[in-house]
């Protein structure tokens, strides 16, 4: 194998791995009127619910659902899949992070 074949198979690859993290980035975001979102009570801004089951300081940001990293804005829960959360959302499924 030739070292410009090697370098073009690299590329390639990791052309690839920009893409699959380019489609991530840009998971849409819940919105609170998709049917699961209404169904579990999601609020992109938590001090705006007025749920009942609403804690004061719960949101998504510290929920142990919440699969975004620590301080991001935004993150995916396995709630909604292939959308991402706002930290400060929330919904009827909140459980603390240990
Ligand atoms: S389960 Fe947790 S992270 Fe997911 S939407 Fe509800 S509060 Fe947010």
């Amino acid at each position: 194998m030739t070292t410009r074949r090697v370098f073009m198979m690299q590329s390639v690859v990791g052309a690839s791995a920009l893409a699959s993290g380019v489609a991530m980035a840009a998971a849409p975001m819940v919105a609170e009127t998709d049917a699961n979102a209404k169904a579990l009570g999601y609020v992109a801004d938590a001090t705006k619910t007025k749920n009942a089951k609403f804690k004061a300081g719960s949101a998504c940001g510290n929920c142990a659902l919440f699969q975004g990293k620590p301080g991001a804005a935004s993150g995916p829960c396995p709630l909604f899949a292939g959308k991402q959360v706002s930290a400060k959302g929330w919904c009827t499924a909140y459980a603390k992070k240990a």
